[in-house]
């Protein structure tokens, strides 16, 4: 099959979110199954140099957008097997950074076009364009509406993946011929709410619509989740279906993990402990392999349910535990972890920073791992901390309701331990049972097992996405 994959940011190239991980990382496992994808995402002046060295120029030529002529430069690079498009526009992306500027949906709009504009420039007509999140959601709409008559364009489909719905690419709707350059009668197809919303265009016309997770995929169609578009989705939720995530299980290894202060396998998992002692010493509290340790490492927004956190932390520290923080977010969370920090010296420590290596030392350092999210679409971090033998307490949403299977002392299965209702004190009930179990040396050791020997590769999603591919062709 020939894939393109679009999207507004991949790793190893450029990486800001969970986005950047999948567009990474599900090529990569197509390709080893024998698929021709290539990515396409635009040359950002922030990609790092390394990166940018292994870039060939290609071509240049130029389309029209609207009313504007623009430059399109095509640089192209292979890594592991997957041929990566780099659209270069010095204009739309000699930026500061990937996203965040006033013209976002302007930028946005050039490189969707641009991804149907290459395809004859650099020989390629693929069977599927798969469009991820708002920066890509008008390739479908412009495909529809621009695009069929052309030759090799009448036959390709398109699947569109939402891994956030919180951003939905929405401008005023004078934009839609001067900025968007849609025709007038397109309108009603990107049209929502009184505003012209691109992820609106890309769920109706996208031959298939995916979300990260199946529960996600269920929850958007209820307004609570669905930050407005339940009523589009709803009626087409035919073609609405939940793919989890993977994770990079080369990078995430805790038998490999340079990060960390000693390496551990699913056999010698009784080694994990080092980590915590190694942890507790760098960090200056108690060394104590007997205090379990929490450790929590994320994004400190509304959205990671850290508001869950204020009620319960009086109680949480008279208990005797220990309490890791590591993320950045919002002011007023960055400043609530600062204070507990200062007030529950003896035990908590909150590192307001962006570390790849903290991180990884508080997954394998922790023995519980705190991700009480809001809305979760799929999360990445309770899989690393399973990987890494942690025992996972999540509220049970999204993708972690997928992903962390409640823990049954009876018959041994179960990977985590979860809370239903979005309520501090189940919180606090959940943080205290996974302490039961990680008191109870057998449980411990089950809990670790099942967590240590889950699947958490590419290469089942990949092939459900195959499958997804398969049923639109
Ligand atoms: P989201 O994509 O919503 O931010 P995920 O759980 O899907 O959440 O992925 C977050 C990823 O980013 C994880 O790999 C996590 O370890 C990493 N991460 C988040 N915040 C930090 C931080 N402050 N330092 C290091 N890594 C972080």
């Amino acid at each position: 099959m020939k894939i393109l994959f679009a999207a507004a940011e991949a790793s190893p190239f450029i990486k800001v979110g969970g986005l950047g991980d999948v567009a990474g990382a599900l090529p990569k496992a197509l390709v080893e199954k024998g698929h021709d994808v290539r990515v396409v995402l635009p040359l950002y002046s922030s990609i790092k140099w390394e990166m940018r060295e292994k870039c060939q120029y290609l071509k240049y030529f130029y389309f029209m957008h609207g009313w504007r002529n623009c430059y399109c430069g095509i640089f192209e690079a292979n890594i592991d097997g997957v041929v990566y498009y780099l659209i270069d526009n010095e204009y739309y992306f000699k930026r500061r950074a990937p996203y965040g500027e006033f013209d976002d949906g302007e930028r946005f709009a050039f490189f969707s076009r641009a991804v149907l504009e290459i395809l004859p420039q650099v020989d390629f007509i693929p069977d599927i364009i798969h469009c991820n999140d708002w920066h890509t959601a008008a390739v479908p709409v412009y495909l529809d509406a621009q695009y069929r008559w052309r030759e090799g364009y009448e036959y390709i489909r398109t699947i569109f993946s939402i891994h956030n719905i919180e951003f939905q690419g929405k401008y005023g709707l004078d934009t839609l011929g001067s900025v968007f350059a849609l025709p007038p009668d397109w309108e009603s197809v990107v049209e929502h709410d009184g505003c012209l919303n691109l992820m609106k265009g890309a769920i109706e016309r996208a031959n298939a619509v995916n979300t990260v997770s199946e529960t996600y995929a269920n929850e958007i169609l209820d307004p609570y989740f669905s930050f407005g578009l339940d009523s589009i989705l709803r009626p087409r939720r035919y073609k609405l279906s939940g793919i989890v995530n993977g994770i990079d299980v080369k990078a995430f290894d805790p038998a490999t993990d340079p990060a960390i202060a000693v390496n551990y396998d699913i056999k010698t998992r009784a080694d994990k402990v080092e980590n915590k002692l190694a942890l507790q010493q760098e960090l200056g509290l108690r060394v104590d392999p007997d205090v379990p340790m929490i450790g929590m490492v994320g994004r400190l927004t509304p959205q990671k349910g850290i508001d869950l956190m204020y009620p319960v932390m009086e109680e949480l520290m008279k208990q005797d535990v220990q309490l890791v923080v590591l993320g950045t977010g919002y002011a007023e969370i960055e400043d609530f972890m600062r204070f507990c920090d200062a007030v529950y010296h003896d035990k908590m420590r909150a590192m307001i920073t962006f570390s790849a290596s903290m991180a990884q030392k508080i997954y394998s350092g922790a023995d519980l791992f705190l991700m009480p999210s809001k809305s979760e679409p799929c999360g990445l971090a309770q899989m690393i901390s399973m990987r890494y033998g942690t025992i996972p307490v999540v509220h049970a949403v999204g993708g972690l309701k997928d992903t962390v299977i409640p823990f049954n002392p009876m018959e041994g299965t179960g990977n985590g331990v979860n809370f239903q209702s979005y309520n501090a004190w189940d919180m606090y009930d959940a943080i205290m049972r996974a302490v039961g179990i990680w008191r109870d040396p057998d449980q411990r050791d089950q809990i670790m097992v099942n967590g240590m020997s889950g699947d958490y590769s590419w290469d089942v999603s990949a092939d459900k996405y195959l499958k997804l591919y398969q049923s639109v062709l």
